[in-house]
């Protein structure tokens, strides 16, 4: 590397033939490895001293690709995150899909800058903006764009909400003394105070209106809070309902927001992050009923739709509205008539981001690979694993549902332990290997959290949950 540095400007080797043959051994490696996750613990602790390898100063000369790779292998692999693990089951994390492995190395060739302009790239994410809007029966001119993740999606509706609000001004003047008022049930996923924060709104002005036994937001509650609001000169805004909450997947009763929000004229933004997924299936599409009405609707392609990091999604009903909160005239990046600055409007102009990476390309793969009714049932099997590691929990006298299922997540705890010790088992579990639960409270009490979404994992592995529950439980009330 160092002497071909010396010789050219330029980065491309002077003969492909050997990163050929690197990328093939590569592609090789990686197929082989995610084929044997499930021999693998489930996660491994990255030891000190590898951390500390990763530690360098900045690099002078450059190190061939065969000494870099031989590093990924040795001090990254085998020390990730476990989304590809069957037995991975913490948190919201997809498994990740052969199509999206191989979108990713095409992506990375392609390498377009989203931003805009005319190139398949912005046609192809209008594309799978329009099937995202489809999936859940909102008009074909829906209009939206790909970002990082439902936390911005969240972040941009509500950029869009409050441009609808206070009009034009807003943008150049920001929310001045307006006291805007928005509402989400209790379960509300954290990043939509953060919205609302960023928004320059306030955190506070985000009304947590109680949920329900089922952990749904009362619709009641929520009408008599804006009632009062409006009452008392405030001025509500927008109501956001969650479809899949991140505790245990509950659904609000989106047709009944959706009432309250059209009666008092607010913008109705759902919150779908990874439970819009489950639109894809006939056996559970029921319950996400009025969705379809949404102003807005932030979701994931990388949680249930199992799309890789990151692939977040933003609609909008109003493609005016949209393009309204975001649009800039800036004579540097202006459109044209014909050429490759052509092709308005530009996903620049309708989020935060200028520079944006390709995501369209490994969601459009990964839909066209599997197909809806495919990514259908993998929603149905998650559901069916979840429903069967409840009656496993409901069986064992040992344990206890905290919360009802849903969909996909199943919360439970060890009766005979403590909160503190509760959640000492999920570390045991996780650094045993055995199987990647997170944890939560529900009504007051510490939940072992099990999310069933990668589409590996089986009822097996559910058992094996459960079974390593049992035995590490035992463990430690033997030892107290
Ligand atoms: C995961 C999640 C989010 C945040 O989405 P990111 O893609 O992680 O930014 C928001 N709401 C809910 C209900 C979630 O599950």
């Amino acid at each position: 590397m160092a002497d071909f540095l010396a010789a050219h400007t330029g980065l491309d080797p002077e003969d492909w033939a050997a990163t050929r043959a690197l990328g093939h051994r590569m592609l090789d490696d990686m197929i082989d490895w995610l084929a044997d996750a499930r021999a693998r613990p489930v996660w491994r602790r990255m030891p000190d001293g590898k951390r500390a390898e990763l530690r360098a100063p900045l690099p002078q000369d450059g190190v061939g690709l065969e000494a870099i790779y031989a590093d990924f292998q040795r001090l990254v692999l085998p020390y990730g995150a476990a989304n590809e693990h069957p037995r991975m089951m913490g948190w919201v994390n997809g498994g990740g899909n052969a199509a999206g492995i191989l979108a990713e190395l095409l992506t990375a060739v392609f390498n377009p800058n989203c931003a805009g302009r005319d190139h398949a790239g912005i046609e192809m994410e209008r594309q799978v903006v329009a099937w995202a809007a489809e999936m859940v029966g909102m008009p074909a001119e829906t209009s939206g764009v790909l970002l990082a993740g439902s936390s911005m999606a969240n972040m941009v509706a509500v950029l869009v909400a409050r441009r609808a609000a206070l009009g034009a001004e807003v943008r150049t003047g920001g929310v001045g003394g307006v006291r805007l008022v928005a509402y989400a049930s209790a379960a509300a996923h954290g990043c939509v105070p953060r919205a609302l924060d960023m928004a320059g709104i306030g955190s506070d002005a985000l009304r947590l209106v109680p949920a329900d036994a089922a952990h749904r937001m009362e619709v009641g509650a929520l009408r008599a809070a804006v009632a009062a609001d409006q009452a008392a000169g405030l001025r509500p805004f927008l109501v956001v309902g969650t479809a899949g909450t991140v505790d245990c997947g509950a659904i609000d009763d989106l047709a009944g927001v959706a009432e309250v929000a059209r009666a008092a004229g607010l913008w109705f933004h759902v919150d779908g992050a990874f439970g819009a997924t489950a639109a894809l299936s006939a056996r559970y599409r029921p319950l996400l009923a009025g969705i379809e009405r949404a102003d807005s609707l932030a979701f994931d392609f990388h949680k249930w739709m199992q799309v890789p990091y990151d692939a977040g999604c933003v609609l909008v009903r109003d493609p005016a509205m949209h393009l309204a909160t975001f649009a800039q005239d800036l004579a540097y990046l202006t459109y044209a008539e014909r050429g490759m600055a052509g092709n308005p409007p530009w996903p620049r102009d309708l989020g935060p981001d200028l520079s944006r990476e390709f995501r369209a390309l490994k969601v459009w793969m990964t839909l066209l690979a599997y197909g809806a009714d495919g990514l259908g049932r993998v929603v149905e099997h998650g559901c069916k694993v979840a429903r069967h590691l409840a009656a496993r929990v409901a069986r064992e006298p040992a344990l206890e549902l905290l919360a009802p299922v849903t969909l996909n997540i199943v919360c439970f705890r060890v009766v005979a332990l403590s909160d503190a010790a509760n959640r000492e088992l999920v570390a045991d579990l996780q650094e045993a290997g055995i199987a990647a639960p997170s944890t939560t409270v529900i009504g007051g009490r510490l939940a072992i959290r099990a999310a069933l979404f990668n589409h590996r994992t089986t009822e097996a592995d559910a058992d094996a949950l459960v079974d390593g529950v049992l035995q590490l439980a035992a463990q430690r009330a033997v030892l107290r």
